[in-house]
Parts: structure tokens; C-alpha cells; sequence
């Protein structure tokens, strides 16, 4: 970093009024306050706050933070009277036996769970187990009509464990011809993989893990492994579930497919158009012990009453929760404190509030600031939110989303998850070339992130939603160095328990100079004639039109 031009933005962010001619900006920037923010991550992120993970004391300590913040800075309520939504959940805890038993014509063997694979259930029955399960290799486990591909197409999977790659078809061999080519769709997403097997009727589906086409390592499974987990309470809803659901590393994969007569080509011949499934004749035998917990948690909210249109809304949301306490890692460290993921954004929240108060006029819209909660267990409050809106849809005019802010120097660019989907992606560029910087796109489409935060499930009631990134031209640094800095974050410390605020170089400049962005990007559109819309081809604008 160059030290002069780094001195200079940190300037320019803390004494704002020095490099601006705007009144209105002068105070608002000011009102973005770098030193608050640094000191709510480390709150936030703070062992005693263990993790942050719902039903425990980090809870506990987390939402009394946030409501007494949300209060400090002067937002209003923003559920009625109360700063809470209940969001009621239930924390399931499977306990694997040891081992799986694999039985093939020839003899038996026995797979080391943690190692060799990780189950778990989204199921609620006390005792859960495979006896002599069939195993059917079904590809990449996908039924989409509109590509043409049908992994289930003939098969009864009754009874059955299906094993099934992660990705879209043609992923794992570079078929860019096939789905979307390198931007993964909903149908490469693990979550979908389950939801299919279900759907199908099957008994179990394990999913082979690879980590580019995961774009994670399977470490952050085995994490998960035989902690609890949280879903949306849904005693009464019909939507079935598979009785066993895990991963299987690419190379236990294969030792499957060799005991059972093929080989390692058959996750070649998946990528094939009219790939027929594979019965593998292999039996699998494993238990599991659940115990269920209802309970609720809480998204914690607060807004600023609009001044011209107070029933039309723009809804900023981070996740305030994290993974708790976990396995220890190397250092014998269990608390996964999420100090990037997502103390970052939940600190940031109250930044914002903190700014639109600060408002030489009030906005005319009504600001909502959500925290919420349950992310990490699968977008759990932002999708009971989105189910149960304390504002409707069709008043929303947007989602700005925050899941992590740049802890480091500034970059040139924001990354936008989700090319091209709405008008929210040229406010922002204009707002960025305002300032000399630029919009660029995700580079990791194979990745899925436009699945993988809480906008998701705001674009799925039709609100048009902004996902941004850190960008990765690190200013005097350059592309390269960017890239790597984010490789060294996901390989080293994302959802591990190192994920912690690191005073020697967090210094979190250029986090304050993405906030200023997303802070006039809901400025300007809680001041605008024009409500941002979708762009055609987004999957996203029919819903919406449905919805007024
Ligand atoms: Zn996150």
C-alpha cells in the first residue's frame, strides 16, 4: 500500500469535509464513524460473545447489543413497539455412530465418519439410521425441465441413498455448453441437491465434495460436523425431507466406485446428456442419535421513519450470527468469533443508522436497519423474514445486504454478486464513479454466492436486492495482490475458529469506503421518483410484478 494515498483516504473518510464540497455529504460522511465501527466489530466478535450462535449466551449478549445500539443512535422500532421478530426455530443435534458399513458383493468395510464422510438430518425422529441401503450414483442429482436433464429420469430411489456431485452438470468437466456454463444455478447449489433426493423420495443423499467445484474445502464440512443445527420450525409443513444428507470427499467417492466394479470416469460420464444412473450395488448400514430443541430467535430491527413516504421501505440486512463454538483447530481455538463473517456487517449497520440520522433532512423514505439472525444455518431469519415481512414486499423497494465489509485498504472496485440482475447495480456504479471507482463482477460464478447470503431470499419475494463484495483492486497494490489476499482469508480463516479482528492489520479503511457507497445507494433511492426495478431476463421480475 502506498502510504501517502493511504494516509490520504483514511483522511478523506475521517475529515470528510476536506475533500468535499456537499454540505449534506459533509455531515453524513462524518456521521460514518470508522472508530465505532472497530470497536462494535470487537465487541461483536469478543470470545465472551462465543460465537455469536442462537439459543446460547452469545445470543443473549448479541441482540441486547444490537438493541441498545439501534437504541443509542436513535432508530425507531422497528416491529411495531419492539425491536424483535421472533423467529421460531428448531435446533437439531445428530450424533453419528463412528462408522458406516459398506457392503459389496465381495465383503465388508467400514468408513471413519469426520474423515470419510459427514452426515447429519433435518429430521426430528429420535433415531435415524441406514440398514443395507442401496447406494445409486444419480450424477448430479438435477431435474431441470428447461435444460433438458433429468438425473432421475427412470429411477425409483425409494429406499435409497443417492451420491451425487456437487455443481451443474458440466462443470466438472468444463462443458461450458451445458446450464450456465461456468455461473452456477440453483440446481448446482448443495442445498438443491437434498431438496431433489427428497422430493424423489430417496432415503439419504451424499454429495461428492471437490473443492473447486464446492469453492470451498471440505474442512468447513467437517466443521459441522456432529454440531447442532438450526431450521425453520415447520412441525406442520408437508415439504419432505431425506432421512441421512452429507458429503463424501471426491477420493472416498471413487474408492466407492472401484469396490463396486467402475471407476473415477463415471464422474466424467455424468456430464453427458442422457446420463443414465447408476445402481452401484453396495449396501450402507449407519445410525444416528437426534435430539430436538425448540426454541426462537430473534432478528433484531430498528428504522427511521420516512418523511414523504413513510410506508415505502429500503431494508439494509447483515447477519449477526456465526457458527458458536465448534471443533478446536490447531491451536486448540473453538470459538469461531466471525469477526469478518459477519461482525463486520453487523457493526455496519449501525454505522448506517448512525449516518441517515446525521441527515441534514430526514430520508423520505423509511430506512430499516435488519439484523438477522440464523444465516449460517441456511439464510434461516432472513427466509422466516421474507415468509413473515413486517413490511410488505410490494413496499420494498430494495435489500442492501452486507455479509463481511473489506477489513483491509481500499480497493478501486466493489464486486456485485449477481450480474446485471437490476437497476441497484447502476446506482451503485454511478455512486462508485462519483468517486473514481468502479463496479466489477464476481469472478467465482461457479461459486453461487447469489445463494449464498440473505438478499437470496429478498429476490425471492420479488425485492430487488444488492449483494456486494470486497473489491479486489487493492489501490497501489493492483489485481493480483487483491486476489491473493482473499484466497489467504478463505483457505485460512474462513468459518474457522482464526476468523478473529486483528488490530496489526485490520484497519478497515476500505470497509469505510464500501459503506459510504451502500449508504448512498439507500440514499438515493429513499429520495427518488424512480423505484429500481429488475432487468429483463432476471428470474427475479416476474415475481415481482405478481406482487403490487
Ligand atoms: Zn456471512
Amino acid at each position: 500500500m502506498n502510504k501517502i494515498l493511504s494516509l490520504l483516504c483514511l483522511c478523506c473518510l475521517t475529515f470528510f469535509s476536506a475533500c468535499n464540497s456537499g454540505s449534506n455529504t459533509m455531515k453524513i460522511s462524518s456521521a460514518l464513524n470508522a472508530d465505532s465501527l472497530i470497536k462494535n466489530i470487537k465487541v461483536l466478535s469478543a470470545d465472551d460473545f462465543e460465537g455469536r450462535m442462537p439459543f446460547t449466551n452469545g445470543e443473549v449478549k448479541t441482540v441486547a447489543f444490537l438493541q441498545e445500539q439501534f437504541k443509542a443512535v436513535g432508530l425507531e422500532p422497528g416491529n411495531g413497539n419492539s425491536y424483535l421478530q421472533d423467529v421460531p426455530l428448531v435446533n437439531i443435534l445428530a450424533t453419528a455412530e463412528k462408522t458406516m458399513t459398506v457392503e459389496s458383493k465381495k465383503g465388508k468395510f467400514q468408513l471413519n465418519s469426520y474423515d470419510d464422510y459427514i452426515i447429519w438430518t433435518d429430521k426430528t425422529d429420535e433415531n435415524i439410521s441406514l440398514d443395507k441401503n442401496e447406494l445409486i450414483f444419480a450424477g448430479y442429482g438435477v431435474v431441470a425441465p428447461e435444460h433438458n436433464w433429468n438425473d432421475y429420469e427412470g429411477l425409483d430411489v425409494k429406499g435409497k441413498v443417492v451420491l451425487v456431485m456437487v455443481n451443474d452438470p458440466g462443470f466438472w468437466v468444463d462443458d461450458s455448453t451445458l446450464f450456465k456454463g461456468n455461473e452456477m444455478t440453483y440446481y448446482g447449489r448443495w442445498t438443491y441437491k437434498f431438496e431433489e433426493a427428497a422430493r424423489q423420495g430417496a432415503k439419504g443423499c451424499l454429495i461428492i465434495h471437490n473443492t473447486r467445484a464446492a469453492s470451498y474445502p471440505f474442512l468447513v464440512q467437517q466443521n459441522s460436523f456432529n454440531t447442532s443445527r438450526l431450521n425453520l420450525d415447520k412441525r406442520d409443513s408437508k415439504i419432505p425431507n431425506a432421512d441421512v444428507i452429507g458429503w463424501v470427499p471426491e477420493h472416498i467417492a471413487n474408492k466407492l466406485f472401484e469396490v463396486a466394479g467402475y471407476d473415477s470416469t463415471l464422474l466424467v460420464k455424468a456430464n453427458k446428456p442422457g446420463f443414465k444412473a447408476v445402481p452401484l450395488g453396495l449396501k450402507l448400514s449407519t445410525k444416528m442419535k437426534v435430539q430436538s430443541t425448540y426454541n426462537k430467535s430473534y432478528n433484531v430491527m430498528g428504522k427511521i421513519t420516512g418523511s414523504k413516504y413513510p410506508d415505502e421501505v429500503i431494508i439494509y440486512t447483515a447477519h449477526w450470527d456465526h457458527l458458536g463454538i465448534g471443533n478446536p483447530d490447531e491451536t486448540g481455538d473453538k470459538i469461531h468469533n466471525g469477526a469478518l463473517d459477519n461482525a463486520t456487517g453487523t457493526a455496519a449497520l449501525i454505522e448506517l443508522a448512525r449516518a441517515f440520522k446525521a441527515m441534514n433532512s430526514k430520508p423520505e423514505r423509511t430506512i430499516v436497519l435488519l439484523a438477522v439472525t440464523a444465516e449460517e444455518q441456511g439464510l434461516l431469519g432472513s427466509q422466516y423474514y421474507a415468509e413473515n415481512p413486517v413490511y410488505p414486499a410490494h413496499k420494498t423497494l430494495a435489500n442492501i445486504n452486507i455479509d463481511g465489509l473489506n477489513q483491509f485498504e481500499p480497493t478501486k472496485d466493489m464486486i456485485i454478486i449477481g450480474e446485471g440482475q437490476s437497476d441497484l447495480e447502476e446506482l451503485l456504479k454511478s455512486v462508485l464513479e462519483n468517486k473514481g471507482r468502479t463496479i466489477a463482477f464476481d469472478e467465482h460464478k461457479e461459486a453461487g454466492y447469489y445463494y449464498r447470503s440473505d438478499h437470496f431470499n429478498f429476490a425471492k419475494i420479488g425485492i430487488p436486492a444488492l449483494y456486494t463484495e470486497t473489491g479486489i483492486d487493492v489501490i497501489g497494490k493492483g489485481k493480483e495482490y487483491g486476489k491473493k489476499l482473499q484466497k489467504t482469508y478463505t483457505d485460512n480463516h474462513y468459518h474457522r475458529p482464526s476468523d478473529e479482528f486483528d488490530a496489526a492489520t485490520w484497519t478497515m479503511n476500505g470497509g469505510m469506503q464500501d459503506l459510504q457507497a451502500l449508504f448512498e445507494v439507500g440514499q438515493k433511492i429513499a429520495n427518488s421518483k424512480e423505484w429500481p426495478k429488475w432487468h429483463d431476463g432476471s428470474e427475479f421480475k416476474a415475481i415481482r410484478s405478481a406482487s403490487k
